[in-house]
């Protein structure tokens, strides 16, 4: 690395804290420009007392410069075949997630393999001839023409990643190349050659924008650092649209561990940092240098865990940003996550770009539809929905029970589990799309089995867990479900809801009493919900006739509708459907039948719009033993995502109008 320090100073004077700093910043491998910067800082703090806060943050920053993986990356080794064992190997089920995140890699290994192009320039045959020679045997693809004129010619035609040019030649000279390539190919790097090495050539150029200049002679070593670095810092120009992958689903449904999984196949490190409830843009890009508890972004924090400068780093929970934000969490994160600008990524407390263009980011979210819609641009979403009882069982005893029973050391004697338990398990303690709780109770079984062991100190004696031990150990279940048994009433209606945890079966209750003509509605519901329970209300009174109902029956009475539980917030469109349903049923005194659950939004005049989460919706249906989901007929399309396996166990029915199902909601 070139010395930039300048300042002369007495060998005496110096504190062996700050000449330890210098010769850390020289031997790191800080990008130079980083490194001048970084070395003027050290020069700064020589001139300031170490008793001053000025001296401690300055320190701090040093260290925390010196802490970060700069140029240091972990060797790619993409192989799609042994990728494609690790995803199936951890990972059951996901057919067409695993084939998507594979092309996505396949795209990745063609970008890789596509070798970086380079244009030398030089009136000297000798030279051409010897960096040519270099850096194919570095791997990459070399032209090289001996003047001016030719190079524009040839920049017109191919996007180069690098050139090398001469700055003195005849007619066209490197200044002109360099300009040229500047306003022409923003993407390419460009280093100046110059045989006469005087500060100023050079200076000229890397004003002009070269990334650097070599002085001739030539030293190899050199010429192979530069290029490589220089490489590293331009954006390829191959590599600017690729977009980054995004998993959305519920909870528990494997998106960290997909994401594992690829950091694996690709033999890089893996980092994850959580966005839930970021407030501040601060968190993202970190705090100004200018007082003691000053902390670099979360981003930059990544990479310091990973010590790795292209690791896959995983942004969880995309969609659960603060509410109450500062600033515009989509215009942070773009910076973050295109790569067209992120190779300069400012970090407010770094103060220096920071290349974040070899990192693989991959995004995770609950629900697309809280994502700010810039950012969702740039993202390739890949949708998890959830699992069914028989995949979870699967999953259950071929990944999570013999991992739970490795982790906690009950590999010799280990416990038999019965299928009945892990389904008991599943309904009774559950209710979720994913795994997150079943695995946790599958552990708790586990370490409860180990400290009976060693309290017993019966160490060859294998237990079998029954249904009846895992009541013993989980507690009495938590959950009922049976819809299908729960006593009919009129008034009270089955819905679908899709929520971040997947999709959820959704009571809504109707009753009516004296009063003064008013709708009350409770259930913490959202202004979206309130108005489309107005408008069931609305369809009703202005269609009595399509029920058999007096007009005059809504008078001197208030209706309440309730949607419990009371205490979760509930908002969207989708619930008109069931509101209506339950208020048909509470004047006609038919009741809805349970086994029966629906999702649609109801216009005034009692069509039937479409809804969204129509696979999850059908996941949580079945679940809950519901025999018939009633969904919107322009749904039809988005019933094909749903497995066959799921579809014999339901009967699916669509419909335009309401009149046309009424018959099939009520008894
Ligand atoms: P998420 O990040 O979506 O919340 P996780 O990746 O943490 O979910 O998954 C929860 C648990 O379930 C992990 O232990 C994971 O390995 C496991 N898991 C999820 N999906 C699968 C699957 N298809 N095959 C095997 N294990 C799975």
């Amino acid at each position: 690395m070139k010395h930039f320090f300048t300042r002369k100073t007495d060998e005496n004077e110096e504190t062996g804290e700050i000449e330890e700093l210098r010769n850390a910043v020289l031997e790191s491998e800080m990008p130079e420009q980083v490194a001048t910067i970084a070395l003027k800082e050290v020069d700064r703090l020589f001139k300031t007392s170490p008793s001053s806060a000025e001296y401690t943050i300055g320190i701090n920053y040093m260290d925390y410069m010196l802490s970060l993986p700069w140029n240091k990356v972990t060797d790619d080794d993409l192989d799609i075949s042994r990728a494609e064992t690790i995803l199936n190997r951890e990972h059951f089920g996901l057919d067409r997630i695993k084939e998507r995140i594979l092309e996505h890699l396949a795209v990745r290994v063609m970008k890789m393999s596509d070798r970086k192009r380079i244009l030398v320039v030089d009136d000297e045959e000798m030279t051409c001839r010897n960096l040519e020679h270099v850096l194919e045997k570095e791997g990459y693809k070399v032209e090289s023409v001996s003047n001016g004129s030719d190079a524009l010619g040839r920049l017109d035609e191919i996007p180069y990643d690098l050139v090398i040019t001469d700055l003195k030649m005849e007619k066209v000279d490197g200044m002109a190349i360099l300009e040229r390539v500047r306003k022409k190919c923003i993407s390419t790097q460009v280093i100046v050659i110059t045989g006469y090495a005087t500060v100023k050539n050079a200076t000229d150029a890397m004003s002009k924008g070269s990334y650097h200049f070599l002085a001739k002679p030539l030293k190899l070593d050199e010429v192979r650092n530069t290029v490589k670095k220089a490489l590293r810092t331009g954006v390829s120009t191959h590599d600017t649209k690729s977009p980054v992958l995004c998993f959305a689903g519920p909870p528990g449904t494997g998106k960290t561990s997909l994401g594992m999984s690829i950091a694996r196949s690709l033999k890089r490190k893996f980092i994850r940092i959580s966005l839930a409830g970021i407030k501040d843009e601060t968190e993202i890009r970190g705090h100004r240098r200018s007082y003691v508890g000053a902390m670099a972004g979360r981003i930059i924090q990544g990479l310091r865990r990973a010590e790795s400068s292209n690791p896959v780093f995983m942004l969880d929970e995309l969609d659960k940003i603060g509410r109450e934000f500062k600033g515009d969490p989509a215009a942070a994160l773009l910076e973050v996550l295109d790569p067209q600008q992120n190779s300069g990524f400012m970090d407010h407390y770094l103060d220096v770009p920071y290349d974040l263009s070899n990192v693989m980011f991959i995004a995770t979210a609950n629900v697309t539809s809280d994502i700010p819609a810039p950012l969702l641009d740039r993202l390739e979403v890949i949708h998890l929905s959830g699992y069914t009882m028989e995949e979870k069982i699967r999953i259950a005893f071929d990944y999570l029970i013999p991992r739970a029973i490795q982790d906690t050391g009950l590999s010799e004697v280990p416990p038999r589990f019965e299928t009945e338990s892990v389904q008991k398990m599943i309904k009774g303690y559950t209710r979720e799309a994913g795994l997150r709780n079943l695995e946790r109770n599958i552990s708790s079984i586990c370490r409860k089995i180990a400290l009976k062991i060693v309290k017993s100190e019966k160490e060859n004696a294998s237990l079998t867990v029954t249904p009846e031990t895992v009541e013993q150990f989980l507690g009495p279940e938590k959950y009922f479900f049976e819809v299908a048994q729960a006593k009919e009433r009129s008034g009270f209606a089955t819905g679908l809801a899709l929520t971040g945890a997947g999709g959820e079966i959704m009571f809504v209750e109707a009753t009516r009493m004296a009063g003064h003509n008013k709708l009350i509605l409770t259930g913490s519901l959202g202004d979206v919900m309130k108005e489309s329970a107005q408008a069931a209300m609305s369809y009703l009174r202005s269609h009595t006739e399509n029920f058999g109902l007096p007009e005059m029956i809504f008078d001197g009475q208030d209706v309440h509708i309730h949607v419990p539980a009371g205490a979760i917030p509930k908002d969207g469109p989708s619930a008109g459907l069931t509101v209506a349903a339950a208020l048909i049923s509470l004047y006609t005194r038919r009741p809805c039948r349970r086994d029966v659950a629906m999702s649609g939004e109801l216009t005034l005049s009692g069509r039937i719009l479409p809804v969204g989460g129509i696979k999850e919706k059908i996941l949580a249906a079945v679940e809950a033993g519901i025999k018939t989901v009633i969904f919107p007929g322009k749904n039809q399309g988005d019933l094909k995502a749903v497995s066959q396996e799921i579809m014999e166990k339901i009967e699916v029915r669509t419909a335009d109008e309401i009149t046309e199902i009424i018959d099939v909601i009520l008894k």
